[in-house]
């Protein structure tokens, strides 16, 4: 077992409930099923973050999701009603039960999610000022800190689940996303497989930036460093340059919305 995954299984118990975050171009491949495992009865809240780079294509996946889950851009302040709108429905059950026997909780939610998915952003959206500055300064408290909002407590830091790698198309979204450290990929594979993928998916857009109308991946990488000019001294073409900027473009979302899993990635996924 992974580091982090032990560190999941240390944190998960301290919480009533789970904010996951998933990024919203790829909920499938962000998703990791023994986290859920680890949850068992708490509520989960399944928030489809960046959802300003996805596109319809996300709704149709979070209709296959629990029908909790919402889609949001966590960098829009406007988030913040929708997201702790959501929390105080899936605990409204549970509190009306506790009103019921005379007693009143309050309940407390982690965020979770594979890295670079925005639990951060939503953290600080969520907590803002009254997020608390722990461990730098002496005599401030080390650990965990809960952050009274709205009718619910949050845990000021988020809990990294690393991602699950059974499935190999699913794993190259996470690298295209930025999930997956970018320092233990071969670039050339991750941005090859990137064009051909969205080739397949998105085939204008290729065409629309870089003047890709079909070949191989490797003749895309020419049409890249052709319309883009990425040219090196003797003539030839900048190929590492071309990688990068085809990765950036998809990553800052210059190619527009796109959403890389599909419907069959949901299969089999108990939410
Ligand atoms: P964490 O690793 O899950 O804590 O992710 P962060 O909160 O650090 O976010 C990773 C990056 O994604 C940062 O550059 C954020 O500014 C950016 N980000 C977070 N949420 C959104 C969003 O909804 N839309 C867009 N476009 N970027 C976002």
């Amino acid at each position: 077992m992974t580091k982090a995954m032990r560190m999941m299984q240390q944190l998960v118990p301290l919480a009533d409930g789970i904010i996951y975050v998933l990024d919203a171009r790829c909920p499938a491949a962000s998703f990791n099923q023994k986290l859920v495992e680890m949850a068992g009865a708490k509520p989960v809240l399944y928030i489809l973050n960046k959802g300003d780079l996805a596109d319809e294509r996300a709704d149709n996946l979070m209709k296959l999701m629990d029908a909790s889950a919402i889609k949001i851009n966590a960098a829009n302040a406007n988030s913040k009603r929708d997201i702790t709108a959501a929390i105080n429905r899936l605990v409204a059950e549970k509190r009306e039960k506790n009103l019921a026997k005379g007693y009143s909780k309050i309940f407390r939610f982690m965020v979770v999610g594979v890295p670079n998915t925005g639990k951060s952003t939503v953290i600080n959206l969520l907590a803002g000022s009254k997020r608390t500055v722990t461990g730098d300064k002496a005599g401030v408290t080390r650990g965990k800190q809960w952050i009274r909002l709205d009718g619910f407590e949050l845990l000021d830091t988020p809990g990294t689940m690393p991602p699950a790698f059974d499935n190999q198309s699913l794993a190259l979204h996470l690298a295209f996303v930025g999930s997956i450290n970018d320092d233990i990929l071969d670039l050339d594979d991750i941005a090859l497989e990137l064009l051909g993928e969205l080739y397949e998916k998105y085939p204008k857009r290729l065409e629309e930036r870089y003047g890709v109308t079909g070949g191989s991946k490797l003749e895309m990488l020419d049409c890249v460093c052709a319309r883009r000019g990425f040219v090196l001294k003797g003539g030839e073409y900048d190929y590492e340059r071309a990688e990068r900027a085809v990765i950036d473009d998809f990553r800052k979302g210059r190619l527009g919305r796109i959403t890389l899993d599909c419907p069959a990635d949901m299969s089999g996924l108990k939410f």
